[in-house]
C-alpha cells in the first residue's frame, strides 16, 4: 500500500524541522498579538464557490470535493481564508472585538499536478487580519510576513507588491485590458482565451510563455488606480520603508484567488527552481460581506510550508536525557525502571530496552544520540550507586541512586550548551 499521489508522510527525521517552523510562526505572532484559529478541514462546497470565485483555478479544477452519506457536497479544504471567514461569522468574534487577528497552521487540499514544491495535501501557515482598513494595517501585516521568513532563516527572500485597486477602478482597468487581450486571442493559451471574457485579471497571473509574452505589452494597473487607492498603495510602501522592509513593486502581481482587492503581495525566497513562491496574500475587503458577514475589511496571508522546509537545514537537537542499561539479571529490571522514572520526573529524556543482553544494550547505548548512559548492575545495586558513562568521551563516573539525575545534568554540562 502506498500514500494516496501527491500526499506525503512527514517522518521523524524531519519533524525537527516542521517544529521549528511552527514553533517559530508562533512566537513571531504572538508578539504581534495574533491568536490562533483552528477550522475543520471539510466545509460545505458552496463556501468556497463563494468565497475563492467560481473563475479561479483552485474551484474550477483542483478541489477534492465529494457527496457525503446524506447526499451534501462538501469539500477538503483548499485554503484557509473561506473557512476561517466563516467561523468568524459563525461565532459572531466581530461582534465581540471589531478587530480580529486570527493565524492558523493547518493542512490544505489542491488536486494539482504533482512536482517538486508542490503537492496535494501541504500544509499553510494562514494569516488574517479583520477590521482595519488603513495602510499601516498592510504594510504592518506585510511587515509580519518578512519577519517570520527573517525568523526561519530563509535565504534571498524578496516581497513583490501590488495595489489592485477598489472595485470601481478596477472595473475601468479591466475594461481596458479585455479591450486589449481581444486582439490577442488568437494566441492566448485555451483557459485565457476564456478567461479574458470572464476574468481578464487572471491573464496577467498566466504563466504560460505566450500569455506572458502578451501581457508584456498590457497596460498597467497602476495607471488606473483612483486617487484613494493609489493614496492608500503610497502609505503601504511608506509603511513598508520605516519598517525597513525591502519590496519591489510588480503591476502584473494578482494572485489566483478572486477575492483580492488594493494590496496583494507574495514573497519568493531562493534555491526552490520555479515552484519559487513562499507565501502571498492581499487585502480583500468584500469577501466578509460576500459570505454573509458585516462588511468588514480584511487582509490575509499564507506560507506554504513544504516549501520552507525545503530551504531549511537539517536539525538535530542535542539530546537532554541518558540511556538505562542494566548488567545482571531481571531483579535489576525493576531498579531501572525506577531510575528511568526518576530521571522524566528531572525532565531528562530517558529510554532503555531491558530485555536484551548487556552487551546488545551498551550497542544501542551507543548508536543513539544520548550523551550519557547510566549502568546499573549487582554491584551498584549492593552499594546504592549507579555508573554514568558519558558516552561521548567514554569517562566513567559512578553517582549514588538518589543523585543521578543531578550528576547527569552536570555531566551533560559539562560538554556546554544544554541547560
Ligand atoms: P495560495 O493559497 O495559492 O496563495 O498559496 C500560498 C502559498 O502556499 C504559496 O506561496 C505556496 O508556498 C503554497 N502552496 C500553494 N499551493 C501549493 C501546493 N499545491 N503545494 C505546496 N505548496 C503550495
Amino acid at each position: 500500500m502506498k500514500a494516496i499521489r501527491g500526499m506525503n508522510d512527514i517522518l521523524p527525521e524531519e519533524i525537527g524541522k516542521w517544529h521549528f517552523v511552527e514553533d517559530t510562526t508562533r512566537r513571531i505572532f504572538d508578539l504581534y498579538g495574533f491568536a490562533e484559529l483552528r477550522s475543520p478541514i471539510l466545509e460545505r462546497t458552496e463556501l468556497f464557490l463563494r468565497g475563492i470565485g467560481e473563475d479561479t483555478d483552485v474551484v474550477e479544477k483542483q478541489m477534492y470535493t465529494f457527496s457525503d452519506k446524506s447526499g451534501a457536497s462538501i469539500t477538503l479544504r483548499p485554503e484557509a481564508t473561506a473557512s476561517v471567514l466563516r467561523a468568524v461569522i459563525e461565532h459572531g468574534l466581530l461582534g465581540k472585538d471589531p478587530i480580529q487577528k486570527l493565524y492558523s497552521i493547518g493542512p490544505m487540499f489542491r488536486y494539482e499536478r504533482p512536482q517538486k514544491g508542490r503537492y496535494r495535501q501541504f500544509h499553510q501557515i494562514n494569516v488574517e487580519r479583520l477590521g482595519e482598513e488603513g495602510p499601516y494595517c498592510d504594510a504592518e501585516t506585510l511587515a509580519m510576513a518578512y519577519e517570520l521568513a527573517t525568523a526561519l532563516d530563509l535565504n534571498n527572500v524578496s516581497l513583490e507588491i501590488n495595489s489592485l485597486g477598489c472595485a470601481s477602478c478596477r472595473k475601468v482597468f479591466m475594461q481596458q485590458l479585455q479591450s486589449f487581450l481581444e486582439h490577442k486571442q488568437a494566441v492566448l493559451c485555451e483557459d485565457c482565451s476564456r478567461r479574458m471574457h470572464t476574468n481578464p485579471l487572471r491573464v496577467l497571473d498566466c504563466k504560460t510563455d505566450t500569455c506572458q509574452q502578451v501581457v508584456a505589452d498590457a497596460p498597467s494597473i497602476e495607471d488606473f488606480l483612483c486617487d484613494d487607492c493609489r493614496g492608500h498603495y503610497h502609505c503601504v510602501l511608506e509603511g513598508l520603508k520605516s519598517l525597513q522592509v525591502p519590496y519591489t513593486k510588480n503591476a502584473r502581481l494578482v494572485r489566483g484567488l478572486d477575492y483580492y482587492t488594493r494590496t496583494t503581495f507574495e514573497l519568493t525566497a531562493s534555491g526552490l527552481g520555479s515552484q519559487n513562491a513562499i507565501a502571498g496574500g492581499g487585502r480583500y475587503d468584500g469577501l466578509i460581506s460576500t459570505l454573509g458577514g458585516p462588511d468588514v475589511p480584511g487582509i490575509g496571508f499564507a506560507f506554504g510550508i513544504e516549501r520552507i522546509i525545503m530551504l531549511l537545514e537539517d536539525r538535530t537537537e542535542d539530546v537532554k536525557g541518558c540511556y538505562v542499561v542494566i548488567h545482571g539479571d531481571e531483579r535489576l529490571q525493576h531498579e531501572a525502571l525506577k531510575l528511568l522514572s526518576d530521571l522524566r520526573s528531572a525532565n531528562l529524556r530517558a529510554e532503555a530496552v531491558l530485555e536484551k543482553s548487556f552487551k546488545a544494550q551498551m550497542k544501542r547505548a551507543g548508536r543513539s544520540e544520548y550523551p550519557v548512559c547510566a549502568i546499573i548492575g549487582e554491584d551498584e545495586l549492593a552499594r546504592g550507586v549507579v555508573t554514568l558513562k558519558d558516552l561521548r568521551t567514554s569517562f566513567q563516573t559512578q553517582a549514588p541512586r538518589n543523585e543521578v539525575a543531578k550528576k547527569v545534568y552536570s555531566l551533560l554540562e559539562e560538554q556546554g550548551g544544554y541547560s
